[in-house]
């Protein structure tokens, strides 16, 4: 996922938060390919010619350094129970895009990066359930100069190869809990791939700023942020940073209009003491914690 923010700039727009952080977005700009059949499609994705995206923005300060552009790709092989974009789980409902179109909206936006230090960031999602599209982009970014940042649950990594994860310069990666049970009651997914991906990275000399979701009643138990923190131990200092992230209910209408049970409709995003005592626990094993 993204960071802890939901995507959909037309239900947001009267959303403060949303119109602080982001300056333009939606799915403005791109070109829509016209008369691909299936076949065509499936062959274009595999190449990475097309990528299924779901809506991007231009922002600071969110998704990595300086400003930049996060493209929220569609497709995603977990259901987090906190998700706030439940709208970006089914690959075939994104838009498809063409690779050409998206670097050229990445160039031209290249003399904004440069001046704010910022880049290039894929979201989703899972981006990495589109390894082809999402590297070709990263490498070409980084040809013009471009810093790259992708943000993932590091469940796919393994599909991912040292040269592909070679380009990306930074990865915001989600540590959503710190043991394989609880990790599959938040995701319905399995940890470990994300411990093996940190590793990789950290190996592969990416930097990384781990994120944490905290919701109360379901990630905060003590126990579970000292597993999570043990983990990030891992990575040794391939990690700048820790983002705790307070559950919010921002993304609760988008599971009402899919008609989607969620299983947090009754949640409260936590208070400050349980705030400072899970961002204590992490500075207690020597991180840097927002
Ligand atoms: S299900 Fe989880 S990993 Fe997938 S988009 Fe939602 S929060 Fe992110």
């Amino acid at each position: 996922m993204s960071q802890f923010r939901t995507t959909t700039p037309h239900m947001l727009r009267a959303n403060k938060e949303y119109q602080r952080q982001t300056l333009m977005g939606g799915l403005s700009g791109f070109e829509s390919p016209v008369g691909l059949d299936r076949r065509d499609r499936i062959e274009a994705l595999r190449t990475g010619d097309l990528g299924f995206v779901h809506s991007w923005d231009l922002n600071t300060s969110v998704d990595g350094p300086g400003t930049r552009m996060t493209v929220f790709m569609s497709g995603c092989p977990l259901r987090c129970q906190y998700c706030q974009n439940p709208d970006t789980w089914k690959m075939r409902d994104g838009k498809p895009v063409y690779f050409d179109a998206m670097m050229k909206k990445i160039e031209r936006y290249s003399d904004v990066f440069q001046y704010t230090g910022g880049g290039i960031t894929f979201s989703g999602g899972e981006s990495m359930m589109q390894p082809a599209f999402v590297s070709r982009v990263f490498h070409e970014s980084k040809k013009m100069g471009v810093h790259t940042c992708l943000d993932t649950s590091g469940f796919l990594g393994a599909t991912w190869s040292d040269e592909q994860i070679r380009d990306i310069d930074l990865c915001l990666l989600d540590v959503k809990s710190g043991d394989e049970a609880t990790y599959h009651k938040v995701t319905g997914g399995a940890l470990q791939p994300t411990i093996d991906f940190g590793h990789r990275l950290a190996r592969l000399g990416v930097r990384i700023w781990v994120r944490f979701v905290l919701v109360p009643g379901l990630t905060d138990s003590e126990q579970n942020v000292e597993n999570v923190a043990t983990i990030c131990d891992g990575f040794h200092d391939a990690i700048d940073h820790i983002d705790v992230l307070p559950f919010h209910q921002l993304g609760r209408p988008k599971w009402h209009a899919l008609r989607y049970d969620y299983p947090l409709e009754d949640a409260k995003g936590p208070g400050a003491a349980l705030l400072e005592r899970v961002r204590g626990q992490f500075r207690d094993h020597g991180f840097e914690v927002f």
